[in-house]
């Protein structure tokens, strides 16, 4: 028998996520109905997930479902709100159930870790295409912008870059690696966690955020010029985990720019934030306790641009086609 609209609505979106005591009319009705608190601004982002294009064909829809939402929260992350509401706008080629209850599944997961409500959404038959909205609240006027860096502040990351890179490169290439390593570097790139712990705490510390979606080099350029200032970057200092490391050791037969993937990959869905020298022991008492972890790699400087600098002082370059090649 086939399922009617309503029926997959109600089946699987209807009581996703958390439930809230801010949400006046969630899913039912022609809008939903929210309360932002007075003292709060709300803080809106979207993105869409494209099937063959943000994921590969076949790609397990639990973890459709977590990307989905996940990189949404890391925009509210970047911001330094707390996230709240969601809604999604579902494009369907046909109702299969396994694959809705599994996508469902994944959303739902994530949206309770968070205390995220879905609260509406939409439903079409087309090529498969996930967009999510999600709603965050920040305290007014103290959202994490991407204007706010100033000379002399340091450049932090949280967590490890380039892992969703190298997985990205072994699943389109085939390329076989032990099963402890490539498990983890394909989570890194199909689950990304939002660092919303880490997003929240930085409110009031940090001068500027962003959340890294498109490599370090062109997220990072994003706030050197909303900022109107530069950037030196200490290439060997970047984040690299265990599996990323030894993946690479093991292969000295690999393409030079793999080296290059913690620069320029994308999907890494850490944060990338600025914060003056004067405010170190505050950064550490925020963030110190977190899982994910944090780390310096640059100084912003006055002379725009951003420069890419080894250990030895020696200029690190990321060819044009290196670059192309990711972005
Ligand atoms: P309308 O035609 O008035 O836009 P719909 O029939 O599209 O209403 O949706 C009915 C209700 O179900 C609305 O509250 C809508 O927000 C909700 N909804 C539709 N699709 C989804 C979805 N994929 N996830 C969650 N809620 C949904
Ligand atoms: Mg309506």
């Amino acid at each position: 028998m086939p399922v009617s609209e309503f029926d997959i609505i109600q089946r699987y979106f209807a009581g996703a996520g958390s439930r809230r005591d801010d949400v006046v009319l969630g899913v039912g009705d022609d809008a939903a109905l929210l309360r932002v608190p007075p003292d709060r601004e709300l803080a809106v982002a979207m993105d869409t997930l494209v099937d063959g294009v943000h994921f590969p064909y076949g790609t397990d829809p639990a973890a459709i479902g977590h990307k989905a939402l996940a990189v949404n929260l890391s925009d509210l992350a970047a911001m330094g709100a707390d996230p709240a509401w969601a809604t999604l706008a579902l494009t369907l080629p046909q109702p299969d159930t396994d694959w809705l209850e599994a996508f469902a599944r994944g959303f739902s997961a994530l949206a309770q870790r968070f205390g995220v409500q879905l609260v509406g959404g939409d439903l079409t038959r087309g090529p498969l295409t996930v967009t999510v909205q999600a709603h965050g609240l920040v305290p007014a006027g103290r959202a994490l912008r991407r204007d706010g860096a100033r000379p002399g502040d340091e450049i932090y990351v949280t967590g490890t870059l380039g892992d969703a890179g190298l997985a990205l490169r072994l699943l389109q290439e085939d390329i076989a690696v032990p099963a402890m390593h490539r498990d983890f570097l394909v989570a890194r790139l199909e689950c990304p966690q939002p660092r919303v712990q880490a997003g929240m705490a930085l409110g009031g510390l940090a001068g500027a955020a962003i959340d890294l979606s498109d490599g370090l080099l062109a997220d990072l350029g994003h706030i050197l010029e909303r900022s109107g200032v530069g950037a030196t970057l200490w290439v060997d200092r970047l984040p690299r985990s265990t599996a990323f490391r030894e993946t690479l050791e093991d292969r000295p037969g690999l393409e030079v720019d793999w080296d290059h993937l913690p620069l320029a990959a994308g999907d890494d869905y850490e944060l990338c934030f600025t914060v003056p020298p004067s405010r170190r022991a505050a950064l550490q008492a925020a963030l110190g306790g977190l899982d994910c972890g944090y780390l310096k790699v640059g100084i912003v400087e006055e002379e725009t641009g951003l420069r890419c600098l080894h250990d030895d002082g020696s200029p690190c370059v990321v060819g044009a086609a290196g670059y192309r090649h990711f972005g």
